[in-house]
């Protein structure tokens, strides 16, 4: 029998109707292991879940089930069959799919695949793998066997770096854990190759989860458009816009990223220039303009509540500054990659921007992360990702 964690009474609802975490303060276990299997009990015993405990992190209890089961390598098997078969259904994975505009996917989605703290990325054979809690880092030997059957792949390479797992105590981790992966590969995303930097760059390598805005902005952008691509990373955005004829300047300030943009540019036999730069400081700068197009893709900055104040000033400014250089009727694209600023709070964002410089703005549209990053509403944590399209009228 496993050992019990103790929900406080009033807390189990949410559990019942699919929150997958325990917080900080709404329960307590005796006799656990940080990192261990247990299950989840409400006040008067009765079982709710089977999950992971983690004194130490701000989400104590993660619910991998509500059936009182063992986190085997069956379960496992059985959670990632899904998570393929559901981005199948999607017409994601292999070339031959229905819908098959690319050849990388995120196969595993963490919660919103109820696999709490594993997020799994595939390019072609290559799976690149981000362990992101305690209780998963101690169920290595039950995951990685199914991963790897669930998915035939070639190799598994992890990209543990992210600054999250210190609080879950867990130091960085980077290595091959399967087979073989090369340092980059190629993937193709709606016509247009991309290098992709799967052991150097940035998370697992490449956005995916733009790959939904990154389509609808193509289908938007005409031949001779100017855009400003801040925040271009591997010369994604910049490269969607050449490939339709449009003249696209891409702002960067990792190294890598602009050397590998460049060479996804040359690869398509397309014309872009890619700046390696401070994009804040670049559009104070900036005399190329005006743009018809801006895309604004900052990183997270706020990943918790007490940074959200920060997020949004900095996302104030970045509208603040680049608005001056958006031609009346042209477009921004203003992206919010954190649960912490809403859809609601990005869009006033813009509107205090907007109003500080005197620039009138229509709302055009709302983009989020594609389908094969899921966003259960139960858990409105899983919708991280935003992007506000505002027209300058
Ligand atoms: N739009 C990209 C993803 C952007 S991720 C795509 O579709 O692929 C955020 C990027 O911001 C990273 O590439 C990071 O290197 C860059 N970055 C972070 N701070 C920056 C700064 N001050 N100036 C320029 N780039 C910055």
């Amino acid at each position: 029998m496993l050992h019990e964690v103790r929900l406080k009474r009033g807390k189990e609802r949410k559990i019942t109707r699919f929150y997958p975490w325990a917080q900080k303060g709404e329960c307590q276990a005796e006799g656990l292991e940080d990192g261990q299997t247990a299950r989840l009990v409400d006040a008067d015993g009765k079982f709710l879940a089977t999950g992971t405990w983690n004194s130490q992190s701000r989400f104590q209890f993660r619910v991998f089930s509500l059936t009182e089961e063992p986190l085997d390598e069956a379960f496992f098997l059985r959670r990632f069959q899904t998570a393929v078969s559901r981005r199948q259904a999607l017409g994601f994975q292999g070339k031959d799919g229905p819908l098959a505009s690319t050849d990388a996917c995120r196969i595993v989605s963490s919660e919103a695949d109820q696999v709490p703290g594993l997020v799994v990325d595939q390019y072609g054979p290559f799976l690149i793998v981000q362990v992101r809690s305690l209780g998963m880092e101690r169920l290595r030997d039950q995951w990685l066997g199914p991963l790897i059957e669930a998915t035939g792949c070639q190799g598994v390479m992890e990209r543990s770096e992210m600054a999250g797992r210190e609080e879950e105590g867990l130091g960085p981790r980077a290595g091959l854990m399967y087979g073989e992966v090369p340092e980059e590969t190629e993937i193709t995303e709606n016509g247009v190759r991309h290098v992709v930097p799967l052991v150097h760059g940035l998370k697992t390598g490449f956005y995916l989860d733009q790959r939904e805005t990154r389509r609808q902005f193509s289908a938007r952008v005409r031949p001779g458009d100017k855009v400003l691509d801040a925040f271009c990373y591997t010369g994604a955005f910049s490269l969607a816009a050449a490939n339709q004829g449009a003249l696209a300047y891409g702002v960067d300030r990792h190294t890598l990223a602009i050397e590998t943009a460049r060479r996804s540019a040359a690869l398509n036999k397309l014309e872009a220039v890619f700046v390696e730069a401070n994009a804040f400081d670049y559009l104070v700068q900036d005399a190329l303009g005006p743009y018809d197009w801006i895309v604004l893709d900052p990183p997270a900055i706020a990943k918790t509540a007490e940074k959200r104040d920060s997020l949004k000033w900095a996302v104030w400014r970045l509208v603040h500054d680049a608005l001056p250089l958006l031609r009346p009727g042209g477009t921004m694209i203003v992206c919010a990659c954190t649960y912490q600023l809403s859809v609601h709070e990005t869009i006033e964002t813009c509107r205090l921007a907007a109003g500080d410089r005197g620039v009138r703005i229509d709302l055009d549209r709302v983009t989020l992360q594609d389908l094969d990053h899921p966003a259960p509403v139960w858990f409105p944590e899983a919708l991280y990702l935003k992007c506000v399209w505002i027209t300058r009228t």
